[in-house]
């Protein structure tokens, strides 16, 4: 028995063309996902947007981005207090399943009920910020931080403890084979054990940065440590930092960012950092180390750090880790809290 359904769905961007088409494509893309929909079975698309989206045509990018399906452009009556800059749309279906309205970005403000779980991807180089930035988002949307680095970090760990160069794809493989990384939280801080070991303080260090680095480009410790983020991800609200996030980990998040700086800038935090912890480091090493795993992360074959099409960039030279916190929550709510 095939039934008809009616989807809704709504979000916001800003009045740029790129803005505009990425949000219409994203939405599109989601509600096609989340209700297990083609072409072949959707009846049509009807598109409406505020009337202060006048860069590009949302139902074209849609058009553009390969739907054929029967798709109707209209403009939103510009009511008192509703909200700007909203592309809606509404997809007929047959389908037999229960409509999944999907709200993204600003617009989930129009249905918080229907928003309650969802994952923010906040990828990017070493030494932007992810991290600290993730923690004040987490805690203030109370939700789960995962910092994803930290898996890498616990097997580039393991690595040196075996005398195994981290670098060595088959030696790495057979070192790691046996080795259980697990995630939990005491009090809201991460712990990541391996084999039931706590190495939380340990990974802390240039070297392991370094040997973690080396060892993500290992295909088999990228599929091992997938499971482990995913879960995580199904179970809560979550934030989770790391390269890949946006691009392989969680291809579909609501949210997306992604988060650069300059290399000199981010050296600078990450000296300031390791200072700080009281370790004996020098700025040209520090930012040695920065060029060494921008490198390896970015030319890597399997997972390579790069923006998802999606994400929204955000360069936070010039930026606090507060505001760039602000900026994300106020994406993710469409308020700042
Ligand atoms: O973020 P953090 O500096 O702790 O990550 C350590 C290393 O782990 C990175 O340099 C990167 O090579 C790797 N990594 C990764 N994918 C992630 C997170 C980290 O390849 N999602």
């Amino acid at each position: 028995m095939n039934g008809i359904i009616s989807i809704r769905g709504a979000v916001t961007a800003d009045n740029s063309i790129s803005a505009i088409s990425n949000a219409a494509v994203k939405l599109v893309d989601r509600i096609y996902f989340k209700n297990n929909l083609t072409d072949g079975n959707v009846i049509n698309i009807v598109v409406s947007v505020t009337d202060d989206l006048t860069a590009f045509s949302a139902a074209r990018a849609i058009r553009e981005s390969g739907h054929n399906v029967p798709l109707m452009s209209c403009e939103e009556p510009n009511t008192d207090g509703a909200l700007k800059g909203c592309i809606r749309v509404m997809v007929t279906a047959v389908s037999d399943l229960a409509a999944h309205h999907v709200y993204l970005n600003g617009a989930r403000v129009l249905r918080k009920d229907l928003t309650s779980s969802y994952s923010i991807a906040l990828d990017g180089p070493s030494g932007a910020g992810k991290s600290t930035v993730a923690k004040d988002v987490a805690s203030r949307l109370k939700i789960t931080y995962l910092d994803t680095g930290a898996l890498y970090r616990a097997l580039g760990l393991t690595c040196l403890k075996n005398g195994t160069d981290p670098s060595d794809a088959a030696a790495a493989e057979k070192c790691l084979a046996d080795a259980v990384v697990a995630i939990g939280y005491t009090d809201g801080v991460q712990r990541v054990t391996v084999n039931g070991a706590d190495v939380t303080a340990e990974i802390r260090t240039p070297e392991v940065s370094m040997a973690a680095s080396a060892v993500s480009a290992v295909p088999y410790v990228r599929k091992k440590l997938l499971g482990i983020q995913r879960d995580i991800a199904s179970e809560n609200s979550v934030i989770l930092d790391g390269r890949d996030i946006g691009t392989v980990v969680l291809p579909n998040a609501e949210f997306k960012f992604y988060l650069t700086a300059s290399a000199e800038i981010r050296a600078k935090r990450r000296f300031d950092e390791l200072l700080s912890k009281g370790q004996n480091v020098t700025y040209d090493s520090v930012f040695n180390d920065v060029i060494t795993r921008d490198r390896n992360d970015s030319t890597r074959s399997v997972a390579p750090l790069k923006r998802a099409y999606d994400a929204v960039e955000i360069n936070s030279d010039d930026m606090t880790a507060k505001q760039v916190a602000d900026l994300i929550i106020h994406t993710v709510c469409g308020d700042v809290q």
